[in-house]
């Protein structure tokens, strides 16, 4: 039996791993953790018995063991109960399926424990990479990549043995503004932000596909994961999302892995690597098909993907500013306080105010999220 432990089980990842423990039927499942969502929950604690469950809030946490002491399961609460659920014993994987910079204390808690990382969460690299990658390499505890694109860029380099990556193609479906001006974005709503063309996912992240900052972010993700210069990797728009991304190598050749866009793939082989499994589901046909199409990022329209390379270059704590402002005024373009281009506007103008700081430990990290977040109070009032 494989035991794992889930940061985030009530979310888009964290069910679709369940999934995946339905399946297989060989996975134990350890802890889980969720934000607010106690109803799910619950259901999810009366189906697999996990031996510990925290949620955020402690009020939460209260009225959760209220519903559930016929069970008996410890439930905790706040950093601690993520760090717990990270952290437990018993289990040997943890996925880190929670959204945003929360992600970098247990993950970095779960290394020292000696745990196997399957990654979803890319905020905690993006931030933390610089610790995070070293840690795992003195713990010797492999970062499993779950992002369909990192996963295939990790399938892509089996086999590789010494030979070193010439280039990476990031590939992008572009979003569901792919083509339009700044002028047609001006008026975009929420419900038209939450519409992705090809994959159902949180909030969060749809929004951040169609703004390209998640391609921004996944070029960080890229970099820190497999350890390329930026000007490495390449971000290709493919509109379809068959081609999940792929590595080019010194002779030219390019290694790619296609597929359906599932998430349950990726998923699956980081819980198993290197064993692959059989998974339900529909299967790739190249015939249903018929053509797949590249072209390149608007970076001028979609400035997200650009202000990510910038943030990068200038490195420190500068792609903290970068995402902090990014789940913050994602945040209040969901609570419809902020209109669409005001997201990557504020991206914009708290990197440019930012205090550099050129290698953040974890207080600095967090400090700049906090200063981040007082800026964009600030600007807004
Ligand atoms: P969702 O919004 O669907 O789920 C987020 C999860 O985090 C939920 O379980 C939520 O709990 C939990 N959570 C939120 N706030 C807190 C908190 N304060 N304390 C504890 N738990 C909390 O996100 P996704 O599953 O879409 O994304 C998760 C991560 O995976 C992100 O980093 C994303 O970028 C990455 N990712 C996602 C992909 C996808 O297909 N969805 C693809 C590739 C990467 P609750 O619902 O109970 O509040």
């Amino acid at each position: 039996m494989k035991k794992i432990a889930i940061l985030g089980s009530t979310g888009s990842i964290g069910t679709q791993t369940l999934e995946i423990v339905d399946e297989q039927r060989d996975i134990e499942v350890i802890a889980l953790s969720a934000g607010g969502n106690i109803d799910l929950l619950e259901k999810q604690m009366r189906k697999y018995k996990p031996k510990y469950v925290s949620v955020w809030e402690e009020a939460k946490a209260k009225e959760l063991r209220e519903n559930t002491l016929d069970l008996g399961i410890p439930i905790g609460y706040g950093m601690e109960g993520l760090i717990e659920t990270a952290t437990i014993k018993e289990s040997e994987i943890l996925v880190t399926a929670i959204v945003g910079m929360l992600g970098i204390r247990p993950t970095i808690a779960a290394i020292k424990a000696g745990k196997k990382i399957a990654l979803a969460n890319k905020e905690t690299l993006v931030t933390a990479g610089h610790i995070i990658m070293p840690l795992a390499k003195e713990y010797k505890v492999p970062i499993l990549p779950v992002d369909s694109e990192h996963s295939a860029i990790f399938q892509s380099l089996q086999g590789a043995g010494t030979n070193s990556i010439h280039k990476i193609l990031l590939t992008a479906s572009g979003g569901p503004f792919r083509g339009r001006t700044i002028e047609e974005l001006k008026n975009i709503q929420v419900e038209d932000a939450l519409k992705h063309p090809n994959w159902s996912m949180g909030r969060k992240i749809t929004v951040d596909s169609s703004t390209l900052v998640n391609k921004g972010l996944e070029v960080m993700e890229a970099k820190w994961l497999f350890d390329v210069d930026l000007d490495q990797i390449q971000v290709v728009v493919h509109p379809q999302s068959v081609i999940h991304s792929a590595v080019e190598y010194e002779d030219g050749a390019v290694i790619a892995q296609l597929g359906t866009p599932d998430m349950r793939l990726p998923i699956q082989y980081a819980l198993y690597y290197p064993e692959r499994r059989n998974l339900s589901g529909k299967r790739l046909n190249l015939f249903e098909l018929g053509n797949l199409t590249f072209e390149e990022p608007d970076s001028k329209t979609f400035k997200g993907l650009e202000l990510a390379y910038k943030a990068m270059r200038r490195g420190g704590n500068i792609p903290t500013v970068y995402n902090a402002a990014n789940e913050k005024a994602v945040c209040l373009f969901l609570n419809r306080q902020i209109s669409y281009l005001q997201i990557t506007e504020l991206i914009e103008e708290a990197m440019k105010q930012a205090a550099f700081v050129e290698a953040p430990d974890l207080e600095a990290i967090l400090q700049t999220e906090a200063a981040t977040y007082a800026f964009i109070d600030d600007v807004l009032k």
